[in-house]
């Protein structure tokens, strides 16, 4: 075992703070990684709450959260082939999983039917918990780490792994793009890539935000529209009119309007992770035939094909460096909307405390 410096949340809610830990000795086929940059997503915010507990069976503290990691090699195992030292790489939400499945068999190891092993706030195979990416280093074996883009800067590719891979895997399975209107709804870490991905796919691109506060950062982005939800107005405009919706929005709405922004066999998208059941309308499926439809990030092959996507098409997140000594500040940020459009931790700060 080796000693290893982080942020943790010691019991759910309380603020994050420096924390000590130990990490396992590299196996023969784990990649050890210095972790350069680190995203913040909202999910570690939920987790490190524990809003979910309605649908975990355990949340586990201290808590390091941290699933956009990117950094660099520092050592591999005796029998790593895919992996050398200086190599950049990056690990996503999951550092495990059974392997044999008929999921895992697929590339699907996030829908893993016997154990994803969750990069944070989980158990690995042996019953230990894993600790996430607000951190120095990780270790990981080489079939759960993905190559990074060398041509973009590796801090505002790190958000790719969980934002990007979020959005690009409902993008190509409802095959966004020439001739296919999408809206993005909610314009924060996740809507900002689906904005990017979706315009990079050829999709006819709307933002639904809940003000136009950021409508010309929009436009930037790629977006074709960009409509107020707070605005009734935009409700009739728009109805019937859409073949994807990607809903990013964790907060309560009103999901009968939203669906009644599909067109016939229109799907909208779940990938926002409220802390409460959905209440929906048969009505507003059966009028139309929609679909009403979740994602869950994506497979290790999938975000490689999305990272290669993203370095050949010049795509990466739109992000705020931070130290470490300022993510309590960066969440409460994150919950008012306040961010343009991901923090990013500056894992060199660890050394500061
Ligand atoms: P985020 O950066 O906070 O973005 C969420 C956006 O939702 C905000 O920027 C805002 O957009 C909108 N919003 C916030 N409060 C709202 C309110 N009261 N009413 C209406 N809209 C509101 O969060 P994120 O990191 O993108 O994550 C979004 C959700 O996805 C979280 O629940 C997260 O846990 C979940 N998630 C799911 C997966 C998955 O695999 N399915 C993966 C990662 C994250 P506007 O300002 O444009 O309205
Ligand atoms: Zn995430
Ligand atoms: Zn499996």
């Amino acid at each position: 075992m080796s000693k290893c410096k982080g942020y943790a949340a010691t019991t759910a809610g309380a603020p994050l703070a420096p924390y000590s830990f130990e990490r396992r000795e590299p196996r023969e086929h784990d990649v050890v990684i210095e972790i350069k940059y680190c995203g913040i997503c909202h999910s570690d915010i939920h987790q490190t709450r524990d809003e979910w507990s309605d649908y975990q069976e355990e949340s586990i503290f201290p808590m390091v959260p941290g699933h956009e990691i990117a950094g660099v090699v520092t050592a591999v195992g005796n029998n790593v082939t895919k992996y050398k030292v200086g190599d950049k790489v990056g690990v996503g939400c999951f550092v495990d999983s059974c392997r044999t499945c008929a999921e895992c068999q697929r590339g699907l190891e996030q829908y893993c039917s016997v154990q994803t092993v969750w990069t944070y706030n989980a158990r690995d195979k042996e019953g230990a918990p894993t600790y996430g990416g607000y951190s120095e280093k990780i270790i990981v074996d080489e079939n759960y780490v993905l190559r990074m883009p060398t041509n973009l800067p590796l801090d505002a590719c790190a958000p790719l792994l969980c934002a990007g891979i979020t959005l690009y895997s409902p993008l190509r399975h409802w095959q966004a793009g020439p001739g296919k209107k999408v809206a993005i709804l909610g314009l924060g870490g996740l809507g900002h890539m689906g904005v990017k991905l979706a315009h990079a796919l050829g999709a006819e691109v709307t933002v639904l935000s809940h003000s136009l506060k950021k409508q010309s950062d929009g436009k930037r982005l790629g977006a074709d529209h960009f409509y107020a939800t707070s605005d009734p107005e935009t409700f009739t405009k728009l109805a019937n009119s859409f073949d994807l919706v990607i809903n990013t929005v964790s907060a309560k709405m009103d999901w009968n309007q939203y669906l009644g922004l599909l067109k016939v066999d229109g799907t909208m998208v779940v990938v926002g992770l409220p802390e409460k059941d959905i209440p929906i309308g048969a009505f507003s499926l059966t009028a139309r035939r929609r679909s009403l439809a979740g994602s869950q990030i994506g497979g290790i092959r999938e975000t490689q094909e999305m990272l290669d996507f993203c370095s050949k098409h010049g795509v990466a997140c739109d992000i705020e460096v931070v130290p470490i000594q300022k993510v309590n500040e960066a969440y409460e940020r994150v919950l008012k909307s306040d961010v343009r459009y991901r923090f990013v931790i500056d894992m060199a700060s660890l050394s500061k405390d």
